[in-house]
């Protein structure tokens, strides 16, 4: 078997066939750095950080990019609200967004393309699809792209042309439009954008990007100028984004290319609260810092969210996250427990060879994260028999170490509070040696036991009730 993943563009779980294998290249549609990302947005990165995970497990070589949607619509309200200019108004969130991940243990991007610093691309794009006349200039002075000009559009998200026709007048720019399904590529600037300094000279008049711009161009100039190609292997999103974002992003670079954009679009459910989509909106958010400042384990908000596979909706609660919790925990303490049997003797367990078959099996069948945890769990259960009947480890623990690459719920390298025991153990166990010699009357050998403790920083003072010992501090 191997990789099988939903294709929204096909409706069907299909096999994953990369442009030129072992590279993929992943475009992950990023936060937008108006305010701090919630746990629903985080679900999103999390089910990329494992597709991206997984792919490095079966040897591809992933290049990520995750742009920062630092002008758009929500950034410039803000800005104007904060009362300041629109970069000092991001930086912050920016910054909060990279603390976030990393507490999450996702794995950083390729790169990180930020909107404003790629006007260029995006005024260069606008301009091919002027040339190709599937762009024009609107009343108000922005420039809107011809959705009747494309004829496959709306193949990714089905949207029947009569629905979009159908569409009332709601938006300020409708009049300006020749025809509702349009979509602005370059926004002419307001005295708000100019307020805020969210506004370029184009040659197409002042102004600013719209968000579906915005990804289209980054996308298609990085991957041209890495990998002098305009289609993308993966890209991916939350399922808000498939109408009109994606959608949207096809038609600019397919319309400007005339290369496919994506050979495969992936989309991750949402995550609810109360059986409501987690959105600022509709106050109901929680942050990765909220989590962080109470003491939760970022172990288990991976575990709770792998734990539900991505195309279904998650329903968050506290439950369901203490539930993880205790997930973790135990599996925490067979790590534990394997770590300290290590040295032990007899067979190797068994069990370790079977592991990474089952989380391959249910990993390639469209990333079944729930099916992968469940071999985890009856892995550990029957490790845990066979070192009860005296069988050594090293086998787990390697399959152990596999899995947790992808899923990176184990902190496999030793805490300071393990790595504190080992040496007390440790300590102790020279110190039994020391005195045995000293009983002997052995001293030289004593005396090398005292040298080879110091030389790790422990201090021994002989007591009249016996040698105490202590680290050496600095
Ligand atoms: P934004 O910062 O609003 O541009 O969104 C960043 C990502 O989060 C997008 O891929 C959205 O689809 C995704 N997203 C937003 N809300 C949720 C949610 N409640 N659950 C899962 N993903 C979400
Ligand atoms: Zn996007």
């Amino acid at each position: 078997m191997s990789l099988r993943l939903y294709n929204t563009l096909a409706r069907q779980v299909e096999p994953f066939t990369p442009l030129a294998p072992p590279r993929v290249t992943m475009y992950t549609c990023g936060p937008t750095v108006w305010n701090y990302a919630h746990i629903g947005n985080f679900r999103t990165f999390l089910f990329e950080d494992l597709l991206r995970r997984y792919l490095a497990y079966l040897g591809y070589e992933v290049f990520q990019i995750m742009n920062l949607t630092d002008v758009d619509d929500r950034t410039i309200k803000a800005a104007r609200e904060a009362g300041v200019p629109l970069a000092r108004h991001v930086e912050p969130f920016v910054t909060a967004f990279f603390e976030d991940r990393d507490y999450l243990r996702i794995k950083p991007a390729s790169i990180y393309p930020r909107a404003t610093e790629h006007i260029a691309p995006m005024i260069e794009l606008v301009g091919r699809l002027l040339d190709r006349g599937l762009a024009y200039r609107g009343e108000d002075g922005s420039i809107y792209y011809a959705v009747n000009r494309f004829p496959t559009y709306g193949r990714l998200s089905q949207i029947e042309k009569r629905e979009l026709k159908a569409g009332a007048r709601v938006a300020s720019d409708e009049y300006a439009k020749e025809d509702v399904r349009d979509f602005a590529l370059w926004k002419a600037a307001s005295a708000d954008d100019e307020a805020v300094g969210a506004a370029w000279d184009a040659p197409f008049g002042r102004g600013r990007p719209g968000w579906h711009l915005e990804c289209s161009a980054m996308a298609l100039s990085e991957v041209r100028k890495r990998f002098a190609v305009e289609t993308l292997d993966l890209h991916a999103g939350g399922v808000d984004l498939i109408f009109p974002h994606h959608e949207n992003e096809i038609a600019q670079s397919e319309g400007a290319t005339g290369q496919p954009f994506v050979r495969c679009w992936l989309h991750g459910e949402f995550l609810t609260v109360e059986g409501t989509k987690m959105s600022k909106r509709f106050g109901n958010i929680l942050t990765a810092r909220d989590l962080r400042e109470e003491g939760v384990d970022p172990a288990a908000v991976r575990m709770l969210i792998f734990s539900t596979h991505y195309r279904k909706q998650l329903a968050f609660s506290d439950r369901a996250l203490s539930g993880a919790a205790e997930g973790i925990q135990g599996l925490g303490e067979f790590r534990d427990r394997l770590a300290r049997a290590g040295a032990g003797a007899g067979p190797d367990a068994e069990a370790g060879s079977s592991l990474d078959a089952d989380f391959r099996t249910a990993m390639d069948d469209d990333l079944n994260a729930p099916q992968a945890v469940a071999a985890v769990f009856s892995f550990v259960r029957r490790v845990n028999r066979e070192l009860d009947a005296g069988a050594r480890p090293s086998l787990a623990a390697g399959a152990l170490a596999v899995f947790d690459r992808v899923m990176g719920v184990l902190d496999l390298t030793p805490t300071p509070k393990q790595a504190e025991t080992e040496l007390a153990s440790w300590v102790e166990q020279r110190l039994a040696a020391r005195q045995q010699a000293r009983r002997s009357g052995d001293y030289g050998t004593a005396d090398s036991i005292r040298a080879e403790m110091a030389a790790r920083g422990v201090e021994i003072e002989d007591t009249p009730s016996g040698p105490r010992w202590k680290i050496r501090v600095g």
